[in-house]
């Protein structure tokens, strides 16, 4: 008999728009995803994409990626060792919504729904991510490892959420 207890899949966006030393973002988003072997086994990631800047698109282009990974850790947990390591890559907060060397966000951890005051446990998290069915750089990127993932809290399907989001958002493969 084993004494594991049983990996819940989670979806993470990755994003950047700041370089970090010598580190250009499509570099920081391959290393974060490296990264993720310390949160949970890293089962799928998606391929690199690039978007405008958003919501003021005169800001530098970002690189955005989608992971998905089996983990033991419980959400608000998890969400603490994100921050940790965005922190690791340089991450600063300024003004919301500003420049950053890594963003780590929780799309759908085990199709929860719900919302986790600040605790003990950690940080304040939202499940579904609430943002993410209007952006087309999560959406995108999550398509390409997840074609058939549905939203948890009505059942959309990806396709249909890509078909509504805003087209300012729009995020094409880096080649
Ligand atoms: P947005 O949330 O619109 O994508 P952002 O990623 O720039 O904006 P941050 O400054 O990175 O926002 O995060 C602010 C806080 O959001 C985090 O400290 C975290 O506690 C909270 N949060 C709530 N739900 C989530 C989630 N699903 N994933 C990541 N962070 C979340
Ligand atoms: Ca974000
Ligand atoms: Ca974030």
């Amino acid at each position: 008999m084993s004494n594991e207890r049983s990996a819940e899949r989670v979806y993470i966006a990755l994003g950047s728009n700041e370089a970090q030393g010598g580190d250009a973002p499509a570099a920081i988003v391959e290393s974060a995803i490296e990264r993720l072997a310390a949160v949970g086994t890293v089962a799928r990631r998606s391929q690199l994409f690039a978007s405008r800047a958003w919501p003021d698109p005169s800001g530098p282009t970002y690189v955005n990626a989608a992971a998905q990974i089996e983990t033991d850790l419980p959400p608000q947990a998890l969400l603490a060792r994100l921050l940790e390591i965005e922190n690791a890559f340089g991450r600063v907060r300024r003004a919301r919504w500003a420049a950053r060397t890594l963003d780590l966000d929780i799309l759908d951890y085990a199709g929860r729904v719900g919302s986790f005051p600040q605790s003990g446990e950690g940080p304040p998290l939202t499940l579904p991510h609430p943002r993410m069915s209007r952006r087309l750089f999560v959406l995108r990127p999550l398509a390409d490892i997840a074609p058939d993932w549905m939203r948890p809290k009505d059942g959309r399907a990806i396709a249909d959420l890509i078909a509504e989001a805003e087209p300012e958002t729009e995020a094409w493969p880096l080649s």
